[in-house]
């Protein structure tokens, strides 16, 4: 007996096709439980600790015309992330790597946006006992996507800070990259609410730690600063840190109060998706001269350079 049939019997309503529709997927190749499929294809257990309890890890890294960016940098932040949750695959480093690259290659994709997840997975016994879980690895390639759209880019992002406090470094530690997100998700509410574009949310201090999917850097008389505090220390920022290097600019990572942010003469946020992007408008406030400001511009130019640069990436194998 099939589902649909079953639902015929047991009068349950017909199983749509709305969730089997691979036109509804982005084009994409996963790989799962040791296999390549569509996106449309690629779905896991609800028993998987993944989702019932955002038991995960993972990591997101991009490639751009046919090169993944730092890709040794994201992979050492997501073996860093199992080994905190004690988590183990069956595959080493190289393996995840050729993995990461062949779902790019038979997706076709020559920019993409390419995820590596390790879930806690489940009990063979439904144990719940944490240590007994198999843990599961999932990777995938879809088209390159941005925080922020074409326009956004062009006259900067117009942000508001939230009440939202994010999750305690004490709770969930923000170095380990993860799915907890509901603090994320209520700031772009909220930012929504006020009719702004994305959000930012404060740290338990009450100063600025990070939007969802970004860190964020504000620029004061040629200095740039980012949030230190209970912050996913992205691999982008760590970018902007590394040319400001090259370029001879100062950059710290300290506290980074909300009204120091309101006054700075320039902001930007930073994430895998969209790289640097400018921000032009807080709280409905204009930054600067409220234009995308000349260290954003430059910085923005040298680090879409360097994707084309063997030393900070990698060349995907195309068949
Ligand atoms: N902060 C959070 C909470 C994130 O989820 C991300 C990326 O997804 C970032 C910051 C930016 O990190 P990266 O530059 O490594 O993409």
């Amino acid at each position: 007996m099939t589902v649909a049939t079953m639902g015929k019997h047991a009068s349950l309503p017909e199983v749509g096709s709305r969730y089997q529709d691979a036109r509804l997927y982005p084009h994409g190749v996963a790989f799962m439980d040791g296999q390549y499929l569509p996106m449309s294809e690629a779905k896991i257990s609800v028993l998987d600790w993944g989702f019932l309890h955002s038991d995960a890890t993972y990591d997101t890294v991009h490639v751009w015309e046919g090169r993944f960016f730092r890709l040794n940098l994201h992979l050492d932040r997501f073996f860093k992330g199992m080994e905190h949750l004690r988590m183990k695959l069956p595959y080493g480093r190289e393996e995840i790597q050729q993995i990461l690259s062949n779902c790019v290659a038979l997706s076709g994709h020559k920019s993409s946006y390419v995820e590596m997840i390790c879930t806690r997975g489940g009990s063979p016994t439904f144990s719940r006992d944490p240590r007994e879980a198999e843990n599961r690895f999932i990777a995938f390639a879809v088209p390159f996507g941005s925080v922020a759209n074409k326009e956004q880019l062009e006259r900067g992002l117009h942000v508001a800070v939230s009440e939202t406090v994010r999750i305690p470094p004490k709770s969930v530690d923000p170095t380990i990259k993860n799915y907890h997100w509901l603090d994320l998700v209520k700031g772009l509410f909220d930012a929504y609410d006020f009719g702004a574009e994305t959000a930012l949310i404060t740290d338990t201090n009450g100063n600025i730690a990070e939007g969802p999917g970004f860190n964020v850097f504000a620029v004061k008389d040629g200095k740039l600063k980012t949030p230190a505090f209970g912050v996913l220390p992205g691999i982008t920022r760590q970018t902007v840190f590394d040319l400001c290097k090259e370029i001879g600019l100062s950059a710290v990572a300290e506290d980074l109060g909300r009204q120091e942010l309101a006054l700075s003469d320039e902001a930007f946020i930073t994430s895998t998706a969209g790289g640097i992007m400018p921000v032009t408008r807080v709280n409905g406030s204009q930054i600067g001269d409220g234009r995308v400001g000349s260290v954003t511009a430059q910085l923005t130019e040298l680090y879409w350079k360097k994707h084309a640069d063997p030393a900070w990436s990698t060349a995907v194998v195309y068949p």
